[in-house]
């Protein structure tokens, strides 16, 4: 048997392991807010003592703990790889909308139920398994692999994964990232989007509506800037030549689409512009003096919050008494790595023969919409790379999880992993 297809009889001999953790672990409420994520952590620990993989806790907050694992190869020094993912989740909602208890960790038809199964206790426990199977085998490794375990990512990842990279960097940096962020088997994410949130208030004089012409309306301004705002969607984005190249391919657009929903393709590559609120006026016949918008717009690679924010100040100055205010300052911009980086061709390849009845055709690299830690790492220039189960019901109501992905996804990490590890050392 070779040692790649002995990894595979591993992690197959185990099933019942891993699914009983899922299990254990959906069981347990990492709800954020309030985002306490301590008896998680004691699950894992126990699991990381039981395989013998010393690990240590970093909790800046202390109901906020984050796991530091790793081991070195044993074939001598070589590549650091680090695996992420995170203990918290999404807060239930409203529990009576939901069937099943939202910590039942029932399985039924296949799926596990439970909050948060898809985001991310599914992926998290892939890469645990998967880290501890490639310490089985450490033997035939060089280099060192880290594995992060961290709270805090719903919120912002303050006390997480971006604390671990300012605290504990050269633990936890690494020269390349995996993550199993719920991505949808059919695409392995490489950049993702950015998000800048701006609330404008326009201020004018007011007065009575039979009488316009004695002062103005926010609101009618309001309108008017919401127009211009929306032109901002029209802002080509000077993508770097490898990332057009690879987001320009007809099977990726294909992919981008089967796993996003109809017309993702488009929406990946440039600014989308939501105005989530409007709030302006007092009483059908007065002339509303104030109104207030707040905006959201996702850029894409190759537009940064700066050309956006000068756009914006130039519309803004166009319509009167309008003022603008960012909502989350100083945000990350747009990031991405190579999508040619050699960690893509080990998970494109390893995901498309492994997946068999899961795809009809191969995954391919693209963008995500939305965030994820990866982009902590993509700001210190170090590859991340995101693979995990469908996203589908991913913060809804009877969140469940397949488990056929739960165990395809951690293959593919293992595996990719394992490429990695073992291929020509840097
Ligand atoms: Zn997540």
């Amino acid at each position: 048997m070779s040692r790649d297809a002995e990894l595979l009889a591993l992690l197959e001999a185990e099933r019942e392991r891993q699914v009983d953790f899922l299990q254990r672990f959906a069981r347990i409420d990492t709800a954020n807010p309030p985002g306490d994520t301590r008896q998680a952590a004691d699950l894992f620990r126990a699991f990381l003592d039981k395989e013998g993989i010393a690990h240590r806790t970093e909790a800046p907050k202390a109901d906020n703990p984050n796991i530091i694992a790793g081991f070195e190869g044993g074939k001598g020094p070589g590549r650091h790889l680090v695996l992420n993912g995170h203990l918290d989740v999404f807060p239930v909602g409203d529990r009576a909308a939901w069937q099943r208890d939202p910590r039942s960790g029932d399985i039924a038809d296949g799926r596990l139920h439970g909050r948060g199964t898809v985001d991310m206790k599914c992926g998290t426990t892939a890469l645990l398994f998967a880290f501890a199977c490639l310490h089985r085998l450490r033997e035939e490794l060089s280099g060192r692999v880290t594995l992060t375990v961290v709270s805090d990512e719903e919120t912002g990842g303050k006390w997480g994964t971006a604390w671990l990279l300012e605290n504990c960097a050269s633990e936890v940096t690494g020269e390349c990232v995996l993550n199993s962020e719920p991505s949808g088997l059919a695409t392995v994410r490489f950049g993702e989007k950015c998000m800048l949130w701006l609330r404008f208030t326009i201020a004018v004089k007011g007065g009575h509506s039979a009488y316009p012409h004695t002062g103005g309306s926010a609101n009618k301004v309001a309108a008017a800037l919401i127009q211009d705002l929306l032109a901002i969607e029209k802002m080509v984005p000077d993508e770097p030549g490898t990332v057009r190249t690879t987001l320009d391919r007809p099977e990726v657009r294909a992919a981008a689409e089967l796993s996003l929903g109809a017309g993702a393709a488009e929406v990946m590559r440039r600014v989308s512009v939501n105005v989530g609120t409007i709030q302006g006026g007092v009483k059908i016949n007065m002339l509303p003096p104030q109104c207030v918008l707040e905006v959201d717009f996702r850029l894409p690679v190759g537009i940064s919050r700066a050309a956006v924010l000068a756009r914006v100040a130039e519309i803004a100055a166009r319509h009167p008494g309008t003022r603008f205010e960012e909502l989350l300052p100083g945000g990350p911009e747009a990031n991405v790595s190579d999508p040619t980086h050699e960690m893509m061709g080990h998970l494109l390849r390893r995901a498309g023969a492994l997946a068999g009845a899961l795809l009809a055709s191969p995954p391919q690299p693209i963008v995500s919409l939305g965030g994820t830690d990866t982009r902590f790492w993509r700001a210190k220039g170090v590859p991340a790379f995101v693979y995990g189960c469908s996203p589908a019901g991913m913060g809804g109501v009877d969140e469940s999880v397949s488990l056929a992905e739960f165990h395809h996804v951690m293959k593919v990490h293992a595996l990719a992993a394992w490429d990695y590890l073992t291929s020509a050392r840097s």
